[in-house]
């Protein structure tokens, strides 16, 4: 695919009929199993767009998409008549570069548990793969556990990436002094990644009814997510009633 058809599909995608607004926003992306397709501009630009063909592609693809979004940004800034140069100037006067942004999200207790939950989970799955074949076959063969490590996997890096984004904004409307407890942005992000743990929970307490040979490091995991659970609910004590496009209504 050229730059061109990319700009053309990707300006259809206004088009789609019985699309819900924002629903790609605040969900797991886990398409494979969301009952949306049908009504997701996201998932159907994906398809016209291709992107699950030819992944050999993908680093010429990404920047031909980054070009092509670029100069769709342009025409829109010039079509509308926006004015730049303000905005720039009102970030830089923020003073806050990106890496001090970078470190004082990473350093939000709820982000940096979140990181460290997905670092036990990649330890443990590794140590759990490298069982002997004969037992792996026979944990491969139970729907249970084939599906709560399916779970685990997804969200394992997601609760982290969604908190991150979430604490980011929550630092930036923070400062702008700007707060709607009815549609607030971060909590959005919150949401997701509690939906994340949520699951995660369920997913660990099914391998722990299964497997009580690994009882010790289970329960560490159940301890760690039940903990940090309790950290965004503080942090983001508004995103459990944050209603999500399509998914909470
Ligand atoms: S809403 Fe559903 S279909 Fe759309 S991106 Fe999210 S998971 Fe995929």
């Amino acid at each position: 695919m050229d730059k061109e058809e990319f700009i053309k599909i990707f300006k259809n995608a206004g088009s789609y009929t019985d699309k819900i607004e924002g629903i790609g926003r605040f969900c797991d992306r886990w398409c494979e199993r969301c009952a949306f397709t049908d009504r997701c501009t996201n998932y159907q630009l994906g398809v016209d767009l291709k992107l699950d063909e030819n992944p050999d592609d993908w680093p010429q693809q990404v920047s031909m998409m980054m070009d092509a979004t670029l100069s769709i940004l342009q025409e829109i800034i010039e079509e509308e008549g926006i004015d730049l140069s303000e905005a720039m100037a009102q970030e830089a006067d923020e003073g806050r570069n990106e890496e001090e942004t970078y470190t004082l999200v990473n350093d939000t207790v709820c982000v940096k548990d979140a990181k460290e939950y997905a670092e036990r989970v990649k330890e443990w799955l590794e140590a759990f793969e490298n069982k002997d074949a004969l037992a792996m076959e026979a944990y491969y063969s139970n729907a249970a556990v084939q599906n709560s490590l399916d779970v685990i996997r997804w969200y394992q890096y997601l609760i982290f990436v969604k908190l991150s984004v979430a604490v980011n904004i929550k630092m930036r409307e923070d400062e702008d002094e700007v707060y709607d407890p009815a549609f607030i942005e971060a909590d959005g992000f919150a949401k997701v990644a509690l939906v994340a743990i949520d699951s995660s929970l369920g997913a660990w307490n099914t391998l722990f009814s299964i497997h009580p040979k690994e009882e010790d490091s289970i329960l560490d995991m159940l301890v760690r997510l039940q903990r940090l659970q309790r950290e965004v609910e503080k942090e983001f004590p508004h995103a459990r009633r944050f209603i999500r496009p399509g998914l909470d209504e």
